[in-house]
């Protein structure tokens, strides 16, 4: 059994429009998205902003409730359960967030952040246990315990996404969802935390979905990949039959703006033309006819399924092969 098994879902919201707020649209941010994560690993997820990878990630931990669709994470349906139920599903499956600052609550210490965690799901016995385990936390994620009575606003970026991380390792999950957790940070921090994100895998055998817009990072870090477009996954995979032979003409162009070290890569960049359409009107048949390079007439009229091209390596696409 999968630790996470995504079945065909949706999260759509409605949109108010008109003089009346009466005539109703809707954003269809994910729409019908299957994958699995197996213990243990890291699957990559890739687009560009606006695609609904950040909505993926936030509906697997019902911060957004999903439209349709079932998530089951160790064989429970999270998407359907509420409640003490989803409670105690959840406790394995968390989150850490692009922005360390606005995640952390600037009036309470590292302590009380960290700790509340750990008081709602009753994991300490005590106030000394709950303190002892702060501080084993902070130095599993390289920080000092001398800071646990320190306040967020007193930390780095880069420290910060540490308390994040500590904070999401309290309750002892199975899988986080990392949604571009380097992103806001320098580059000289980016590689520290993402070796942080692994040494942590290697120790306590965790899994990530890893989020991000640049697909050198989740290179880095994934065994698979999977590549997002107007809320539809158009590309899934191993990561390097994914970046080394992609097969959906997005993923090509995502991957030609990859700068390369090598002066003698003879790699042609390929541009996309307009912009993303509109996840509220999204273009007929296949989502990505309007920007593709090599788009042909049943491409506007049918829409691609996400088909196995070869084995474990899937894409949307007519033309694929
Ligand atoms: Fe391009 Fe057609 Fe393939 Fe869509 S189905 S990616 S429009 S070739």
């Amino acid at each position: 059994m999968s630790l996470l098994e995504v079945k065909h879902l949706k999260v759509h919201f409605p949109v108010k429009r008109g003089l009346l707020n009466r005539a109703r649209l809707h954003v269809k941010a994910v729409d019908d998205v299957s994958f699995v994560i197996e213990p243990g690993e890291t699957l990559g997820l890739v687009g560009e902003s606006g695609c609904g990878k950040t909505t993926l990630g936030r509906a697997l931990v019902k911060l957004v409730e999903p439209t349709a669709g079932n998530i089951l994470f160790d064989g429970k349906d999270i998407a359907n359960s509420h409640g003490k139920k989803l409670l105690a599903t959840r406790r394995g499956l968390q989150m850490i967030f692009q922005d360390p600052v606005g995640s952390l609550n600037p009036r309470m210490t590292v302590e009380q952040i960290i700790g509340e965690a750990l008081d709602i799901h009753r994991l300490a016995a005590n106030r000394d246990d709950c303190r002892a385990r702060v501080r084993e936390l902070l130095k599993a994620v390289g920080l000092n315990e001398a800071y646990a009575q320190r306040y967020p606003h007193e930390f780095s970026g880069g420290q910060r996404q540490r308390i994040g991380i500590a904070r999401a390792l309290a309750v002892e999950p199975k899988l986080i969802v990392c949604d571009e957790p380097v992103s806001a940070l320098d580059v000289s921090v980016q590689a520290q935390v993402v070796n942080l994100l692994q040494d942590l895998q290697q120790q306590r055998g965790l899994a990530y979905l890893f989020i991000a817009h640049d697909l050198a990072v989740v290179k880095h870090i994934s065994q698979r990949v999977m590549v997002m477009y107007l809320g539809k996954i158009v590309e899934l995979g191993a990561t390097n039959a994914v970046v080394d032979q992609p097969k959906h003409p997005y993923t090509q162009a995502l991957i030609s703006a990859v700068p390369v070290v090598d002066p003698d890569s003879k790699r042609q960049r390929i541009v996309l033309v307009g912009d993303v359409p509109s996840p509220m009107n999204p273009p007929s048949g296949c989502p990505f006819h309007t920007r593709c390079p090599i788009a042909v007439a049943r491409c506007k009229t049918e829409i691609p399924p996400l088909r196995e091209i070869i084995p474990g390596h899937l894409a949307a696409c007519h033309l694929a092969k």
